[in-house]
């Protein structure tokens, strides 16, 4: 076995994540409820199949972690359980506080040390290497001598994680480039359900600082989002108000800025004691500080920022990719869990429970599963385009623009049409990637052509893909859209 990464170990989306891990461990809780608040998130695209291996294998996976090391928050000698935005029951597990992510990296860190598991990092993959359209090796590039190697495998595991650098305004870091979408779509696998790309509603919204996340578990304890008159909105949109499914409160969100000309909102938790608020969210507290907000005395400035990425490579229920040999994880995969729209918590759970899955079903062999019909398909083929014509080619910061201003949270054909022609003709005129920043900037395009280009073949508005021109959800819709470049 042997593990690469193109930066350090550490540097990675779920590092990052504050809020915590959901599970039905509660005593009032049962797998049943969290598969029913998850298929309901998913707005009618959920594959339920998936849906019921992912909660009711989840109590399963928390022990491992709590074996592995994991320090779960615990109240009363009990794993403390808190509840967030659409989920009916206290289920979202924390350790550190807000620093789950944090907790649950460096723990497993640890086991691969401990495990002396061999890890080449500054190790950027580049190609899937096919025989007879099965994968048998990897080439990549090592970002610090700038050379190229290739390795032979008989299973390639790709956990690469999102996309969020896609979008000027976003919660994920640097690395989050969309590379295995990239991947695997050049190899000629399957890339499925693309068009949903879930905002997060409050990210720090401060002029010079990168967004960052104000967890949904601010509002799962009674936070209040305000407009920048000081007025409570919520109610006015739904009546789950701040506890509805991240979608509808970024568009809240959104007509709220709209209407009072403003570039945020505010999330309010001045009624809460500080030692609580400081106790159960120490990052996200002293991170305000620091930028001079104390969250006991002064409102939260926050704007909807690009948090995770849907779709992906499509897998079975192992893990399986439509390419023999080729497996996926997290959330470069798609699973079919989250539906159009993912439930705040199931991220972290869908990377613990596939992932072990992966793993028994690649020791027996892979034998193979196939990647079924989840609620009919509807496929499309994206010509792959290849680059090298030498002229000038945009920066990051120019795609980010493109797609913050035509293909984020509020969407229209005109907008998709023009953003997908402008990212194929980028393609066509990049010169062959030499360094990091080029190979991720080629990824970026791709992952931003099979996102745009999906998002412009539906029709129709459900979950976390809203368009303007199509604003309600069309029953004949009820499918995936399924891309690949053969
Ligand atoms: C701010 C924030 C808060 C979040 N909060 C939560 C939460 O509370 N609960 C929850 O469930 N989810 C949360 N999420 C989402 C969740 O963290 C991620 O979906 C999950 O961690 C993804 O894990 P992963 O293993 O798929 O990818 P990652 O953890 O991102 O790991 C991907 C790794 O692949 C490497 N890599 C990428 N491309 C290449 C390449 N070409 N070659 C070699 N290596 C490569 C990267 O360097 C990285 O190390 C949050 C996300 C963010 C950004």
């Amino acid at each position: 076995m042997l593990l690469v990464t193109k930066g350090s170990i550490d540097d990675c989306n779920t590092r990052h994540a504050q809020g915590g891990i959901a599970a039905a461990i509660g005593v009032k809780d049962s797998p049943e409820l969290h598969f029913k608040d998850t298929v309901s998130a998913g707005a009618g695209l959920c594959n339920e199949k998936a849906v019921r291996i992912l909660t009711n294998e989840a109590p399963d996976r928390i022990a491992d972690l709590v074996k592995f090391g994991v320090p779960f928050d615990t109240f009363n000698g009990e794993i403390a359980l808190t509840r967030e935005a659409a989920h009916s029951m206290p289920r979202i597990l924390h350790a550190g506080g807000d620093a789950t992510g944090a907790q649950i990296e460096t723990t497993l860190s640890r086991q691969i040390r401990m495990a002396q598991i061999p890890v080449l990092e500054h190790c950027l993959a580049t190609f899937i290497i096919l025989e007879n359209r099965r994968v048998c090796g990897l080439e990549t590039f090592d970002t610090l001598t700038c050379g190229a190697q290739q390795f032979g495998c008989r299973h390639l595991i790709l956990a690469t994680g999102g996309a969020g650098q896609l979008f000027k305004f976003t919660t994920n870091p640097e690395v989050a480039t969309g590379d295995g979408i990239a991947l695997a779509y050049r190899a000629g696998a399957d890339i499925v359900d693309m068009e949903f790309f879930q905002f997060h509603p409050t990210a720090l919204h401060l002029p010079g600082v990168e967004p960052f996340l104000i967890s949904e578990a601010v509002r799962g304890e009674g936070g209040i989002l305000r407009n920048t008159r000081g007025e409570a909105f919520m109610k006015a949109y739904t009546p789950q108000a701040e506890l509805a499914p991240r979608d509808v409160v970024a568009r809240s969100i959104v007509s709220e800025m709209g209407k009072t000309g403003a570039d945020h909102v505010y999330i309010d938790v001045t009624h809460q004691p500080a030692s609580i608020t400081a106790a159960r969210f120490p990052q996200i507290y002293h991170y305000c500080l620091e930028h001079g907000l104390d969250m006991a005395r002064d409102m939260i400035p926050v704007a909807p920022a690009a948090h995770y990425m849907i779709g992906g490579i499509r897998v079975s229920t192992w893990g399986e990719s439509s390419l023999p040999g080729l497996f996926a994880a997290g959330e470069v995969a798609c699973t079919g869990v989250h539906g159009a729209n993912r439930l705040a918590s199931n991220s972290l759970l869908e990377v613990l429970v596939f992932g072990k899955r992966i793993i028994e079903r690649s020791l027996k062999g892979g034998s193979r599963e196939g990647t079924d019909d989840w609620n009919g398909d509807m496929r499309s083929a994206l010509k792959h385009e290849a680059g090298m014509s030498g002229a000038p080619s945009p920066g990051r910061a120019a795609l980010q623009q493109l797609l913050w201003e035509n293909a984020s949270i509020v969407r229209d054909g005109k907008g998709l049409a023009r953003s997908a022609d402008i990212l194929a003709n980028w393609q066509s005129c990049l010169p062959q990637p030499g360094d990091r920043p080029s190979w991720e900037l080629l990824n970026l395009i791709i992952t931003g052509r099979l996102m745009t280009e999906a998002a412009l073949m539906r029709l129709e508005s459900r979950g976390a893909h809203y368009r303007t021109d199509y604003p309600k959800p069309d029953a004949a819709w009820h499918k995936h859209i399924v891309i690949s470049s053969e």
